[in-house]
């Protein structure tokens, strides 16, 4: 390619997508080029109304829309007793596809991790407390992963939890060590759930 520089700082940005790299990148930009109107039009008003109307909801950490509020929350209107806790929202993707579990999520927001400098206090925690409070929750569901940070995220979520009456269970210990929720397949996710443990 002829160094244009708005061209590069194009590929530079989508090579930060996750599974791109330069090649494929460089790919996208060449289709982007080519369709500007059917593509590049629609995707820059699209991305600039995501920029300026999604935003994670601080209570329940699922994503929101400034014009409807927060379906995992506010505008939820199910009558669950469960609250399954994971870590980011792929990982409740996971989990609604498989359809194992009835109940509300809630979104932690990553782990608590030596290395990448999430601190504890980034997690929405305190507001996991007054959920289950507020909406008479009976069980909790620790759903993190089965990597240190998310096992040391789970003791820290029991812990947070201690004064409050609620049941607390565990997936199984049938996820593969070092396996991340949002890469499991059905079958795995599944069996985990119906084995879940109490914690
Ligand atoms: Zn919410």
């Amino acid at each position: 390619m002829q160094n244009i520089s708005e061209i590069d700082d194009l590929i530079k940005l989508i090579s930060k997508l996750p599974g791109l790299g330069p090649k494929s990148a460089k790919r996208i930009v060449l289709k982007l080029i080519n369709n500007k109107e059917e593509l590049i039009k629609p995707m820059a008003k699209v991305l600039s109304e995501v920029y300026k109307n999604i935003s994670r909801c601080k209570i329940c950490g699922s994503l929101k829309s400034s014009s409807n509020g927060c379906n995992g929350c506010e505008n939820n209107k199910n009558n669950y007793n469960k609250i399954c806790v994971v870590e980011n929202i792929a990982d409740q993707w996971s989990i609604e596809s498989s359809s194992i579990y009835q109940g509300y999520f809630h979104i932690l927001g990553g782990t608590i991790s030596n290395s990448n400098n999430q601190k504890k206090e980034d997690l929405l925690v305190n507001s996991l407390v007054e959920r289950i409070k507020k909406d008479n929750i009976e069980e909790v569901i620790l759903a993190t992963s089965a990597t240190v940070e998310g096992q040391t995220t789970a003791f820290y979520v029991q812990d947070s939890l201690k004064n409050v009456n609620v049941k607390i269970s565990k997936l199984a210990q049938g996820l593969p060590v070092g396996g991340e929720i949002e890469n499991l397949d059905d079958g795995t996710l599944v069996s985990a759930f119906k084995n879940r443990k109490s914690f």
